[in-house]
């Protein structure tokens, strides 16, 4: 008798094997990507420094304790934004912000023509700024303590997004908030293109502002503030005449956007002062190390001004349109989107200077980097 026949099929067989090699494979993935989180859990929290144990560059007024390790990898300063460090509420506070400033984009976007219609481009290139700033900051914060050198290449790149956000606030003051009265005047025709020149003047002294950090702090201090405030007063020169001399007659509508401008004024001036004092930690190193320094009042700060400008911006926007279309030419294709790519372009190109300098020539980097901060198991004291 025959037994049962016997399937002899090479291909079949060689499927089969491949097939179940294959499933291994993938089983053994699935097993990697479920262990993961797992893994990540597992990993240890990166240890926390004391001032005197990272170098100078690291270092901040009145803050004594919470320091990240100054050579932290990718990783672990990633992990550390999920655990309580000096820097963690700066991590959080923009990068929250970011996420409702890209939530109010999204319903504008239900809500408004971006494309076609070229009075909301100005309106467009201000929503993708107010995203982009925060976000910026965020990410500085998260990545600055992986060597000093990413400390201030990270930084820089902060810096040129909060230009680029000034940028983004004068294309849309010149077409939404500028006085009846000098619309079409020589300041209104020029008003961008001095804009773009201030982000150069901007980021450039910013920047530059680190190279001095270490041997002339005080100077480098005013050097940064100014570099922030003059573009701010150049943008706000519109907002500061209407505010002045605007009349209910001059179809400013100043009871309905003027409070709300006035709210954003409020909050920009607590942001600088909170940026320039250090306050309140310089009066009690050590107490706000964690929750409650001025770097964090001044991104909350800086948020909650961003959002009343937004308000503003929108009212003016809606009051002022029959008006604009009637009597200013409409935001062209250059002046608004073509501004920003120039703006970008040339941030990019101020940052990769700054940048080639920091890293090309260690004798005229910004700050010490001392010796003693090389990676090391266990930190020393210095
Ligand atoms: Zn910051």
């Amino acid at each position: 008798m025959e037994g049962p026949p016997r399937f002899e099929c090479p291909l079949w067989c060689m499927l089969c094997r491949g097939g179940k090699a294959w499933l291994r494979q993938l089983c053994q993935g699935a097993g990697d990507v479920l262990r993961l989180p797992n893994s990540l859990l597992s990993a240890k929290l990166p240890q926390l420094c004391d001032i005197h144990q990272v170098p100078k560059v690291f270092q901040e007024d009145g803050i004594t304790s919470g320091y990240r390790h100054p050579r932290s990898s990718a990783l672990d300063c990633v992990l550390s934004s999920f655990q309580m460090t000096n820097e963690t509420v700066n991590i959080w506070t923009h990068f929250l912000a970011t996420w409702y400033f890209l939530w109010r984009f999204g319903m504008l976007w239900c809500s408004v023509d971006f494309v076609s219609e070229s009075y909301n481009w100005p309106l467009l290139v201000y929503m993708l700024l107010i995203c982009l700033y925060p976000f910026t900051s965020s990410c500085a914060h998260t990545f600055s303590t992986m060597s000093p050198e990413a400390r201030h290449i990270c930084f820089f790149f902060d810096y040129g997004a909060i230009s680029l956000y000034s940028l983004g606030c004068a294309i849309t003051y010149a077409s939404y908030v500028m006085p009846n009265c000098w619309v079409n005047s020589w300041l209104h025709q020029h008003f961008v293109p001095f804009a773009v020149f201030n982000t150069l003047v901007c980021t450039g002294l910013s920047c530059y502002s680190r190279f001095l950090e270490m041997p002339f702090p005080r100077r480098s201090k005013i050097l940064r503030t100014a570099a922030f405030v003059y573009p701010f007063i150049f943008d706000n020169i519109p907002l500061f005449h209407r505010l002045a001399l605007c009349c209910e007659e001059d179809g400013c509508n100043p009871g309905e956007a003027l409070s709300t401008h006035c709210c954003h004024l409020i909050f920009a001036f607590l942001t600088c002062f909170l940026f320039a004092s250090h306050l309140p930690e310089r009066l009690a190193p050590g107490r706000f190390d964690y929750i409650g320094h001025s770097h964090q009042l001044f991104h909350v700060c800086a948020v909650v001004g961003t959002h009343f400008q937004m308000e503003a911006l929108l009212t003016d926007m809606t009051s002022r349109s029959a008006w604009m279309a009637a009597n200013a030419a409409v935001p062209s294709l250059p002046g608004t989107v073509g501004a920003l790519a120039l703006g970008v372009a040339l941030n990019l190109g101020i940052i990769a200077a700054f940048s080639a300098i920091l890293l090309r020539a260690p004798r005229r980097r910004p700050a010490s980097h001392d010796a003693k901060a090389e990676p090391s198991p266990e930190l020393k004291e210095q």
